[in-house]
């Protein structure tokens, strides 16, 4: 059996919003078994449940919103929680958008180090994928279809002669999350950037925590992995489908895909009754739980 999980203490860190450019205070903090992700807009007194049901925006990031007010920005830390498995958590934070801090999850990976995970009492159920789902809007695709473990294959192409096209597949675990995925930055074209400054977006968006790739090269010192952004591809997917609420058992193929499709799919599967059912934890996820868990954690707080 492999347990739900929350932290073991409260832990916080300050940085500012991609889109506003202001500082935002976070705070993570342990919650009961069933509680699930929700996030805690402390500046207004509005609780906002992480699933699929209120998803509010997906322009160039995730928003979540619930009584006309929104939180943005959620994917990263989102990815965190599931990558590491943590199924149970308050997320406080005191303004719209959840703190970019360097573009990646690896910041978060840190902090739910810091964290410690505890298990509940209660067990922990996986969405196993039963059936294929497809979502396709034009060259861009995202399929979700059976496997023993949730795995993750992405290809991207972009008309650019960096980024003609980049593809890896990997399985999704709290090892393979923290080295592989979880330090991959946002990216973005510098053209696009110009034109999200002119309308007021991507305000906090500096070379500090962003990937900007010009005409004729990236404009940061140096790539983290020589195809970071197909894993940073990776790691929006992995928390898209985070506001599923539960783990996922399936693999999901995606080609040129983005929030809007990882959504779209996971949606799909959901209001599909015969493609996935709810399961407890195979011998597979029992064995990762136990294996995968503590040297994953040990590398991220190196
Ligand atoms: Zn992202």
């Amino acid at each position: 059996m492999v347990y739900r999980r929350t932290l073991r203490r409260e832990v916080a860190c300050t940085g500012i919003g991609l889109h506003s450019g202001r500082p935002v205070r976070l705070r993570l903090i342990p919650a009961p078994a069933e509680h699930g992700v929700r996030f805690a807009r402390t500046d207004v007194g509005v609780e906002i449940p992480a699933t699929l049901a209120h998803i509010g925006g997906q322009d160039h990031a995730t928003t979540l919103s619930s009584a006309g007010v929104s939180i943005g920005t959620v994917e990263h830390l989102l990815a965190a929680l599931s990558g590491l498995g943590v199924d149970d958590v308050r997320v406080e934070v005191d303004g719209p958008e959840v703190p970019v801090l360097d573009g990646s999850a690896a910041p978060f990976v840190i902090l739910l180090h810091e964290a410690g995970l505890r298990p509940l009492a209660v067990p922990r159920l996986y969405i196993k994928v039963r059936k294929e789902i497809e979502v396709v809007h034009g060259s861009k695709s995202a399929r979700l279809r059976p496997a023993d473990h949730f795995e993750v294959g992405y290809a991207i192409g972009f008309d650019h002669p960096l980024l003609r096209h980049q593809a890896l597949s990997l399985r999704v675990t709290p090892r393979s999350f923290t080295e592989a995925i979880a330090p991959a930055r946002t990216f973005g074209f510098l053209r696009e950037v110009e034109m999200l400054r002119k309308s007021g977006l991507a305000l906090g968006g500096s070379l500090e925590n962003a990937v900007v790739i010009g005409e004729t090269g990236v404009l940061n010192n140096k790539l983290r992995f020589e195809d970071e952004f197909v894993r940073h591809k990776i790691l929006d997917a992995v928390g898209d489908l985070a506001l599923l609420g539960h783990p996922l058992l399936g693999r999901l193929d995606a080609t040129r895909a983005g929030h809007a499709l990882h959504a779209a799919v996971a949606q799909k599967l959901l209001a599909t009754p015969d493609a996935f059912e709810l399961v407890p934890a195979g011998a597979h996820e029992v064995a990762a739980a136990a294996v995968a868990t503590a040297p994953a954690l040990r590398a991220a707080g190196a």
